[in-house]
């Protein structure tokens, strides 16, 4: 047996939006909704059964692209919930009508994505017109609905300064928590450095309106994406939950492309296998999953912070899909250290 509790479903790679951060490693050439290699509903709850015989599976993340374009989500995540696991949709949230929520299980949690409480802005970095209304109104929907709601803060050097008012307007929308998650580079986005990458003041900035808001109103938040302390030092902030990359232990959240390939996790473009012909098992302790988890960057040898075995260079998925390797620590590192100079990345 495994040890995973939790996985990442990609149920389409499709999505309405053109967020300026998207880490989609398809984000130029996206399938529509239902392509023909598209897992059906049948196909996702059988592959979790097999799954199941593998790993002590809890936790489903419902992903995308935009996992609410599936007309028949509502029927996956009931699936999923009489499997035994609890679902998370993670959505950009502005499909979510009351309609729509109505048809989803009483409990499902819907993970929504704020960028703050300045509607022109959030829908500037959506790249959708009318967007921030919509994720209200679904989070209303949601909650009206018998389902809870949790808030993803996605932070870039766009809207450091609204983290306080995004993590109170969740509050305000009911959210049960939150993730505070730095933009995280990619092929795609590395060239954007100039335009989405946080200074270290915007790091502090960001880092000390969330402890303020954890204080104030006991909000879990979770700082998800891996801050290297070489960075900005996490010990400050002690209400604050940071995440670090699991590299393959019980916490990872190996992800499943829309159609059954088999990822290291959502931000790796890595295939590790296919699950339709080879088992959660066979795929996970194979040598590609090894393999991709091993690497210690070069800078990160000789680092002495106290949090260097937990980090060892940030997020090294971050650092195969920029630089092709898992030897250089996280992208993040020289783009804040140049200035963000994209040039360099
Ligand atoms: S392990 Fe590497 S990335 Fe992490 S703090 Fe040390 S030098 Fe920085
Ligand atoms: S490689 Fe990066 S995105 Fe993937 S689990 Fe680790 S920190 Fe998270």
């Amino acid at each position: 047996m495994t040890p995973y509790k939790q996985i990442v479903l990609e149920v389409t790679e499709a999505c309405h939006h053109a967020c300026l951060h998207c880490y989609n490693f398809w984000r130029e050439h996206r399938a529509p909704v239902m392509a023909p290699d598209t897992l059906t509903r049948v196909e996702i709850r059988d592959l979790i059964r097999r799954i199941k015989h593998d790993a002590p599976l809890k936790q489903a993340g419902l992903s995308g692209g935009e996992p609410l374009l599936r007309d028949d989500l509502p029927g996956i995540v009931e699936d999923l919930r009489k499997e035994g696991l609890g679902v998370v949709v993670i959505t950009n949230g502005t499909l979510l009508t009351r309609a729509r929520a109505g048809r989803f299980p009483e409990d499902t949690v819907f993970e929504l994505t704020l960028f703050g409480a300045d509607a022109a802005l959030h829908d500037r970095i959506a790249g959708v017109p009318g967007a921030f209304e919509k994720v209200l109104e679904g989070a209303i929907a949601a909650t009206e609905s018998r389902c809870r709601v949790a808030v993803s803060v996605v932070v870039s050097g766009l809207n450091a300064h609204e983290v306080r008012r995004a993590l109170e307007l969740g509050i305000a929308l009911g959210s049960e928590g939150f993730l505070l998650n730095r933009v995280n580079f990619s092929r795609c986005t590395a060239g954007q450095a100039g335009l989405l990458a946080l200074t270290v003041e915007q790091f502090r900035q960001m880092l000390e309106a969330a402890e303020l808001v954890a204080v104030e109103y006991g909000a879990s938040i979770a700082v998800s994406v891996p801050i290297p302390p070489c960075v900005v030092d996490p010990l400050p902030y002690e209400h604050l939950h940071f995440g670090w990359c699991p590299r393959g232990s019980s916490e990872a959240y190996y992800t499943v492309s829309h159609n059954g390939l088999l990822r290291p996790c959502n931000h790796s473009s890595r295939i590790l296998g296919d699950l339709r012909t080879h088992s959660f098992a066979e795929l996970t302790s194979g040598r590609a999953a090894r393999q991709f988890w091993a690497p210690i960057p070069a800078e990160c040898l000789a680092c002495e912070h106290p949090l260097a075995s937990v980090c060892r260079g940030g997020c090294p998925a971050a650092s195969d899909e920029c630089y092709g390797t898992r030897l250089r620590w996280d992208p993040l590192i020289n783009i804040v250290n140049s200035g963000v100079q994209a040039a360099s990345v």
